[in-house]
């Protein structure tokens, strides 16, 4: 092998892959090792001119600069300064919502599985179901009924709360900041939004961002387990308090459900925090990666660098 002649890095470059090495020793990742490739072979061939450092960097950077970006662009403390927006009032504020006990709630009983062809059909069945509902309190403040978004057919699904502001006007859920960062954090593990499925507790906004009363979930989420149900996904996401504690049905602390698969209706449930939340405290990113990680596992994703 010829003597590799290190390349020198334009500024940008150097910037960029200081940031990067930040983020590492972020994560906690500070041993690295260099490998040493034939620098004709490199050239024209894309792949081979990427260390697996660099591939892992890059999508653990998707989930890293979303976060920071949304976070800037709400005004919120940056990374290093690792704040929370003091005083906004909102159900995605805190880790730990202020959920009430549970009572009287029944999950509906499991459905018959739907052949992946007659999904579509099955979901539009269900929001048939609900038409202009008026079953609980939530009816009186909203502009649309934001029932759920993406493949019916799909392997990874996430279940938030409730309707935001963007998603009340857009009547999809996921699609202001928060969104930007799940899509971003969809990305990160080497999916399309496209691929997975996204639905929420409530499908109405409750007012000022307020977590639901457990009338108002307990009421809507039996559409959200009928559509569990028809999906069918192998990996179930969480995202945050509130999706944790109506799927599993028993009040419980975040920190106490996430790192770990839960059986649920068929499907393997994965616990971590809202996007919303880790735009509030990006001190968590390295936590809902690893969740994500899990969640990657479940599915039999390569993680980025990964060329078995
Ligand atoms: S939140 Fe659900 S149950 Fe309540 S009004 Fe809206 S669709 Fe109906």
């Amino acid at each position: 092998m010829r003597p590799v002649v290190p390349r020198a890095l334009d500024p940008a470059s150097r910037d960029a892959l200081a940031e990067r090495m930040r983020f590492y020793r972020d994560l906690g990742l500070t041993d690295f090792y260099r490998r040493d490739v034939e620098p004709d072979a490199a050239v024209g061939d894309p792949k081979l001119d990427r260390s697996v450092a660099e591939e892992l960097a890059e999508r653990e950077a998707l989930l890293d600069l979303a976060i920071a970006d949304a976070a800037q662009s709400e005004g919120a403390p940056g990374p290093s300064h690792l704040g929370t927006a003091e005083g906004k009032q909102s159900n995605f504020f805190g880790e730990e919502p202020t959920i009430k006990t549970r009572k009287g709630f029944h999950a509906p009983e499991m459905g018959a599985v739907v052949p992946a062809e007659e999904r579509a059909t099955a979901l539009q069945v269900i929001r048939d179901d609900i038409g202009d509902c008026t079953r609980c309190a939530l009816h009186s403040g909203r502009h649309t009924i934001v029932f759920g978004d993406g493949s019916p057919t799909a392997r990874l699904m996430f279940v938030g709360e409730g309707p935001g502001a963007d998603e009340d006007a857009q009547g999809l859920p996921f699609v202001g900041r928060a969104g930007q960062l799940l899509n971003n954090m969809i990305a990160a593990m080497g999916l399309k939004r496209e691929e997975v499925y996204i639905a929420n507790v409530v499908k109405c906004r409750p007012p000022g961002n307020r977590t639901p009363e457990p009338e108002e979930a307990n009421t809507c989420s039996q559409f959200l387990f009928r559509q569990i149900d028809v999906v069918r996904p192998q990996v179930l996401v969480a995202l945050g308090a509130t999706a944790a504690t109506y799927l599993l049905g028993a009040r419980q602390p975040l920190t106490g459900l996430r790192g770990r698969v839960h059986a649920f209706r068929g499907t393997s449930l994965i616990v971590t925090y809202h996007p919303a939340f880790l735009l509030r405290d990006p001190r968590q990113k390295k936590e809902a990666w690893a969740d994500l990680q899990i969640a990657m596992k479940e599915l039999g994703l390569k993680k980025a660098g990964n060329r078995e």
